[in-house]
């Protein structure tokens, strides 16, 4: 009997199969990545819950630095517990979906407050912290403590979707795919298991041209033998985005200081720092009403071209307007200078704002 034969019956794959498979592949071929304990290493689960927080959406490639300087500047949970807020923002600015920042420091403070500076190691007990949705609770009760949990992120529903050839859209057949995988999780070495997931699915079981012949399942995943791999797994079509303007408005002072604030604690980009801006709607905010949210009664003028921003749910366009005051009694923010504004935490698309005004101006 050859090999494909011994590890699938008449039911379907054998999981002892696949585990053995994948977790031989995993010894010869796992990523080495900043916040994995490497082979007999413990792993650290605040390195683990820190740097899942920052891979939510988010590529390793862009994440890696983020991590490095959040772990040397707040080696354990109770330094980041401690941290004003506002630090912990500018320290994630550039890295998107602000929501994360602020989660991520509550759910420090809830462990150390809570759990004594001690993550907990169940599912259950994690899906309690702010910030931390099954998925993540599954990703580290499998990393971190090695529980026989079955994370699924955009990797690991690929490889199941290809292996038992699964041909409905997601995000609906997305509970499917949670189910199959998880009659594939193993007792032993569910944590390495899980990585090998991700690993498979970001090296070798790639979105387009996967590197079938390479792959420890070649010869047992139903989408290649359909000859359906690259197509899987379907998406149901997205809805058009729509399209958001406003004008942020680029004050200066007569001593070459910028005027910046801080976004209510709430909402889209809450708690970070901007360039103030009047609403974002889909007509933008006309000249009178522009005029009514700018900071300063001063003659602003219009800096040529748009400033282009996509969020998850839509297209921002910025006109950017440019002042100046001689002194700044009255006006609500902050000064930086322009040296001072790399460090001062813009978010991305305030970034491109700045850049865009400092280039006009
Ligand atoms: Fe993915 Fe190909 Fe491996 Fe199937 S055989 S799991 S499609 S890389």
């Amino acid at each position: 009997m050859d090999a494909a034969a011994a590890d699938q019956t008449s039911e379907g794959i054998v999981p002892e199969a696949v585990q053995r498979r994948l977790l031989d592949w995993y010894d010869r071929h796992r990523r080495r990545l900043p916040w994995r304990a490497l082979p007999g290493e413990t792993p650290d689960p605040y390195a683990v819950w820190l740097s899942e927080i920052m891979l939510q959406q988010t590529t390793v490639a862009a994440v890696k630095p983020y991590f490095e300087a959040f772990l040397n500047r707040w080696p354990r949970v109770a330094d980041l517990a401690a941290a004003p807020q506002e630090e912990v923002l500018t320290a994630w600015a550039g890295l998107g979906y602000y929501a994360r920042a602020r989660n991520l420091h509550a759910c420090a403070k809830a462990v150390t407050e809570r759990h004594g500076g001690r993550f907990p190691d169940s599912e259950s007990a994690l899906r309690a912290l702010p910030g931390i949705g099954p998925y993540t609770a599954a990703a580290i009760a499998a990393i971190a403590f090695d529980r026989p949990a079955t994370p699924l992120d955009g990797n690991i529903e690929r490889v199941t979707a290809r292996l038992f050839a699964v041909t409905e859209p997601l995000p609906r057949v997305k509970p499917t795919l949670q189910a199959l995988a998880a009659t594939l999780t193993p007792q032993a070495r569910p944590g390495d298991f899980a990585q090998a997931k991700m690993d498979l699915g970001a090296t070798v079981c790639l979105p387009r041209n996967p590197k079938c012949l390479l792959c420890p399942f070649e010869d047992l995943c139903a989408a290649r033998a359909a000859g359906l791999a690259e197509e899987l797994p379907r998406k149901a079509p997205k809805a058009a985005k729509p399209t958001r303007r406003g004008v942020a408005f680029w004050l200066t002072r007569s001593d070459g200081a910028v005027l910046l604030r801080r976004r209510p604690p709430k909402g889209l980009l809450g708690g970070m720092t901007e360039v103030p801006s009047s609403d974002w709607t889909e007509t933008g905010p006309g000249e009178g009403a522009a005029v009514g949210a700018a900071p300063a009664q001063v003659s602003w003028q219009a800096l040529p071209g748009i400033v282009r921003h996509t969020f998850t749910h839509f297209h921002l366009e910025l006109t950017v307007w440019s002042g100046r005051v001689e002194e700044s009694d009255g006006v609500e923010g902050f000064w930086v200078s322009l040296e001072e504004l790399g460090a001062a935490g813009l978010p991305s698309v305030m970034q491109k704002v700045a850049k865009h005004a400092i280039k006009g101006a």
